[in-house]
């Protein structure tokens, strides 16, 4: 007797019948799938896009008009800024990296401190 397992649908989770290789019931199924991971990968992408923006409005509102300013982590904390998203950095020659929100960045110094600063856009 041949044993094999019964594999469900990945979208509804019913058995399958007929092909080995069939994943789901019918395209109701597949397309539901897939349109599920679409949306997820769309939802991750717009929580990412959304706090990108919200660094970069929190950097924005810390200068001012200014053209550098010190802060502390806490300051950028209590406002929600996330550190792991940037969108670019760049080394100085003294051995500092600034982390880039769009044209908004800043530099990790001691004590938890940190500048912020422009950076010069094409439009300037
Ligand atoms: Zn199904």
């Amino acid at each position: 007797m041949l044993i094999t397992d019964v594999k469900l649908c990945l979208a509804c989770s019913k058995g399958l019948k007929g092909r080995i290789d069939k994943k789901f019931c019918n395209y109701d199924c597949r397309n539901a799938y897939h349109n599920h991971f679409k949306s997820c990968e769309n939802n991750f992408m717009r929580n990412v896009m959304n706090a990108m923006r919200k660094n970069r409005q929190i950097l924005q509102q810390i200068l001012g008009d200014r053209k550098i300013v010190k802060t502390h982590m806490d300051r950028l904390l209590g406002r929600g800024f996330q550190f792991k998203y940037h969108t670019s950095v760049y080394d100085n020659k003294r051995g500092g990296r600034y982390y880039y929100c769009f044209e908004y960045g800043y530099l990790p110094i001691d004590d938890n401190c940190f500048l912020v600063v422009k950076r010069k856009t094409a439009e300037q």
